[in-house]
Order: C-alpha cells, then structure tokens, then sequence
C-alpha cells in the first residue's frame, strides 16, 4: 500500500454558529503533515462539530479550512479524500467485513482495479489482526473487532486527512488501552494527517503529537501532552489535563529581599512556602492569586524544620489505595485538598498530616481570569512551536 499522502490542514478562525449558539468560535489550528493531533475537551464543548466541518458534514459559518494551499469550504465531502471513523463504527450490518471495508471504496472519483483494492484490504486487515474475520457480518464481531474493521475501511482508502471522533468509546477499559498502543503503531505505519476527537484526557496525552484543548468552542492551548501538563496556561486546563485533578487553593505572594513566598489566603487554611529564586514573576502580580499543585507534587514534611516555612496542613478524610499509591483526600482549611502518597505511607483518616509541596512544582494563576501568572518549573519552558510556515 503507499505510504498515505501527508497533507497539512489549516483551520483560520472558524466558526460555527447554530442559530445563536456559537458551538466553535473563530478556532484556528494548524496540523502538519502526518501529524496526530487529538482534540480534548468536556461534551458539548465543540469537537464533533469541528470534525465535521473538516469533513465537510457540516458547512463552516465563518473562517476557512484549507487542505494544503487548497480552500476545502465548499468543497462536497466526497471530494475531500477524508476518512473519518465513528463511535459508533456505522458498519452496514447486511455486508460482511469485507464487504463493508471496501463498499463506496470507488466513490468520489477514485478507481481502483479490483487486485488492488484486494492487496489494500488483505494488508490492513493482517495490520489490523482480522484477517481470519473479512467473511464474518458484523453481528459476528466483538465490539474491538468491529471498530478494527472500520479502521480498516478507512486505512485503505489512503486519506489525506484521517477523523477519529471517539473511536475508543464503545469498548470496555482494557480494550481501550490496547486499542489505544495499536492506534499509535498504526499511525506511524500509515502516516495520515490524523486529528482524533475524545473527552478523555489519558487518550489525548498517549496519542497525541499534540494536544487541542478546547472548552466552550474556544482554544485553550494547543501543546504536545507533557507541556500541557507541566506548563498549563489557565486553570481550565490544569483542571482538565493530569489525573488525579489538580489542587488550587487561594493564596498571595509577598516578596522580602529579592525573595518570593507563597502564603495561604485566609479561609485557605495556614500555609506558607519559599519559592524557588526566579526572576519571572513579575512586580504587578495581582493581590489575589490561585496557587495550584497536582496531588503528585504533594509530599508529607519529613522534618519539622523543613525548608518551606509552613506546611500545608491537611486533616484527612478518606485513603484510597491505588496500588501503586495512595490517594488521599482530606481539608486545608476549608478546601478540599488530595494528595498522590506513597503505597505504604501511614496515614489514617482523622489524622492531620504535614505536607510540604514540590517547589518545581508550583503554579500561580490570576484569580480573576484564571490565566496562568507563574510556573516554578525549572526545566527551560520549551519555546512554542511555530507553525507559521
Ligand atoms: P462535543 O463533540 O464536544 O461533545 P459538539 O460539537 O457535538 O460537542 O456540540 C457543540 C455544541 O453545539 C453543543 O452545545 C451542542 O448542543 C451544539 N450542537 C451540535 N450539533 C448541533 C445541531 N445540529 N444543532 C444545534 N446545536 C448543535
């Protein structure tokens, strides 16, 4: 089979307007060519409807898409050389897998000769691991087996511009994660210009080059996986990337002699922290900020004279073994606080627990537009990716 054609996709401020609810509001996005890029975010937040307009199935209101130097806005979808995959795989139940994998292969003005759409079905289907299946109806195929058979049909169309809107969705977790390894082998052995919707958030950080998050139509960041997690741009973002959910807790900051500490906010309970010495926080920080921490980056003060000032202190409420870790849920003051443990750490509820956090670890954000002020990490922040040209 050829390698698939490498097509870069554009979208410049596109809109879609449904009545006068804006569901994707002037998004803009460039993908490159071959690359996977998952666009994440809560229901309703637009991604479907993005897909679609790429696909055509929906009409764009406003802004453009282009594939390559082409405008794609009035371009009918079967003339896109798309593929797009469903949740739901839309399998024609009546045809078996075969049938189904190449039916309308010939539509929109390709013509392959009948050996070569045989060699495209036989090697995605040994790629696929369903070879022994292209005579069984789909009412004979596991769920994996069914969304195998609709990847399949998309693979061997070659399309410039492969659409996943929640392919993984219908199958049980351990089908998910194994689907999820084969999706990523797949995409490096075909190639295409791929853009992946889900809500879910592991999803998107193991098959993305790239992350889209999205929320309310709008783009919040767009980023490789662990830059949306170390550098997150505003809260909704930090929130809704890294699992357990990050802590935020109300705080300010105070500077003596060329010094930054964090200190809580009064109903935040007591807690103040030394900052690694930086020259990025600016003098005008706001007097109110959010100071967030993921429960990984929590640790129990070892010792009292710890370098952090004062320790957050958490009373615990519930322990749930993970495994691997523990995870603890408990108050700060009258926030609710969790925190990443060790397995064997001891702790019981009802106990109240030092916890001093990792001074790389620590982002600010402005309390008012929850947009990111400070993060302490001291990695160099990684210079964005300019995809200008
Ligand atoms: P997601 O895929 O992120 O769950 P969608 O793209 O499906 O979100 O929907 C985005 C918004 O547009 C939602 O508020 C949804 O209710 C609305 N919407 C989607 N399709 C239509 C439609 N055909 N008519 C009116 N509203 C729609």
């Amino acid at each position: 089979m050829d390698t698939a054609s490498q097509t870069p996709l554009s979208l410049r401020e596109v809109t879609k307007q449904y009545g006068s609810l804006t569901a994707v509001n002037a998004i803009d996005l460039e993908v490159d060519p071959g690359e996977f890029v998952v666009i994440v975010g809560p229901s309703g937040c637009g991604k479907s409807t993005t897909l679609r307009m790429i696909a055509g199935l929906e009409d764009i209101t406003d802004g453009e898409l282009y594939f390559g130097d082409e405008l794609m806005n009035d371009i009918e979808p079967k003339d896109r050389n798309v593929a797009m995959v469903f949740q739901n795989y839309a399998l024609y139940p009546h045809m078996s897998a075969r049938r189904n994998m190449v039916f309308g292969i010939n539509a929109g003005g390709e013509s392959y000769p009948d050996d070569e759409i045989d060699e495209r079905v036989s090697e995605a289907a040994a790629t696929l691991g369903i070879s022994d299946l292209l005579d069984r109806m789909p009412g004979q195929l596991s769920g994996g087996e069914r969304q195998r058979v609709a990847l399949g049909r998309a693979l061997i169309r070659d399309p410039d511009v492969l659409l996943l809107d929640e392919p993984l969705a219908n199958l049980d977790a351990k089908l998910r994660t194994e689907m999820r390894a084969e999706l990523d082998q797949l995409h490096q052995e075909f190639g295409a210009t791929t853009v992946y919707v889900t809500h879910n958030q592991t999803e998107a950080m193991t098959l993305g080059d790239r992350v889209v998050v999205l929320h309310d139509g709008e783009i919040q960041q767009v980023d490789p996986p662990q830059r949306l997690y170390d550098f997150p741009k505003n809260q909704f973002v930090a929130e809704f990337i890294g699992s357990p959910t990050i802590n935020f807790l109300s705080a300010s900051v105070s500077r003596t002699e060329g010094s930054y500490r964090i200190e809580s906010s009064s109903r935040a309970g007591e807690f103040r922290m030394n900052l690694p010495p930086t020259d990025r926080l600016e003098d005008s920080l706001p007097e109110e900020l959010i100071f967030g921490i993921r429960p990984e980056d929590l640790h129990l003060a070892e010792t009292t004279d710890d370098t952090q000032a004062e320790p957050l202190s958490l009373t615990v409420n519930t322990t749930e073994p993970l495994g691997n870790s523990m995870l603890v849920y408990g108050t700060v003051g009258d926030r609710e606080v969790k925190v990443q443990l060790d397995a064997h750490a001891s702790v019981s509820v009802g106990e109240t627990v030092s916890l001093v956090s990792d001074p790389d670890r620590v982002h600010l954000f402005d309390a008012e537009t929850g947009d990111i002020r400070y993060h302490s990490a001291r990695v160099p922040e990684p210079a964005p990716v300019d995809h200008s040209d």
